[in-house]
């Protein structure tokens, strides 16, 4: 029987989820090579399998797609649907195609200003839109949740895929984690901290290891934004220290920006 062809895509990102999906021990690799065939792979492999298009890409059939990175171009949702066809699965891999990611960042500039922090000698010279996720151009199957994703979490989502299951990521908050970890909470040494209303999944790394949860899984599909914003409040963290928190990785949540474009 011929093994599952699976391939990866980058949009706008750093590549770091990519590199993630490449750091299993010799074994792990080895087994995952054995049951699919990776047939197009930028940040690891030359070789792509078939016929390509302009941009590159292979116009195969495939049947799973990992993309990851955000949308920034007209040009980019062209080619995103390309991909959307020939694949019968499509995996947001990461913050970046899940949620908008950091580069949503720039979603709070005007035009005129992301283009001239990005291109100072000729703003104009590039094609830049507002940047968005995956989902809100294609029909997404799968997500890897994170910035960057967790290995395990996506040998996990293959597994997962290969025996026909539907991959679950957990849809209850970071706080449940970290209160299973025993952490004491950030919150009581003054720091903000966004785990009620985002994601587990992470093992509450960040508040494991002295930092604060700032969103980088995503909201809880019900996410309790107004209590979470007494915490902060009660906190005295005022309305733009507040927003601030938010808008990291949040920027494309309704449920937190919903009047943005
Ligand atoms: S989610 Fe984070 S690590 Fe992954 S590609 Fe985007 S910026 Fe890089
Ligand atoms: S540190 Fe953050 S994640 Fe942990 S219990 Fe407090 S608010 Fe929740
Ligand atoms: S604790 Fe929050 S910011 Fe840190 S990895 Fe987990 S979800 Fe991301």
């Amino acid at each position: 029987m011929a093994k599952p062809r699976v391939a990866f895509f980058e949009f706008s990102d750093c590549e770091g989820c990519q590199l993630c999906a490449l750091d299993l021990t010799p074994e792990q690799l080895l087994d995952l090579v054995s049951v699919v065939d990776i047939v197009e792979f930028r940040e690891a492999m030359t070789e792509k399998a078939g016929a390509l298009d302009d941009h590159g890409d292979g116009t195969d059939s495939i049947d799973v797609a990992f993309i990851e990175g955000s949308i920034n171009r007209e040009s980019d949702v062209a080619r995103l649907k390309r991909i959307r066809e020939r694949a019968s699965i499509v995996v947001a891999l990461g913050a970046c195609a899940h949620i908008g990611g950091i580069n949503a960042l720039k979603n709070f500039q005007s035009e005129e200003e992301y283009r001239k922090a990005a291109y100072p000698t000729d703003p104009y010279k590039y094609e830049s839109t507002t940047a968005k996720a995956i989902g809100e151009f294609i029909k997404v199957d799968a997500v890897i949740p994170g910035c960057p994703i967790d290995t395990g979490e996506f040998l996990h989502v293959v597994k997962d895929l290969l025996v026909g299951h539907k991959p679950q990521v957990p849809d209850y908050p970071v706080c449940v984690e970290c209160k299973l970890k025993e952490n004491g909470c950030v919150y009581e040494k003054g720091m903000h901290c966004l785990g009620p209303v985002t994601r587990a999944g992470c093992g509450a790394r960040c508040p494991s290891n002295g930092g604060y949860c700032y969103g980088c899984r995503g909201l809880i599909s019900k996410p309790n934004i107004a209590s979470q914003q007494d915490i902060m409040q009660k906190y005295n963290l005022n309305e733009d220290e507040m927003l601030s928190k938010f808008k990291m990785f949040l920027q494309r949540s309704k449920e937190v920006f919903p009047d943005d474009k």
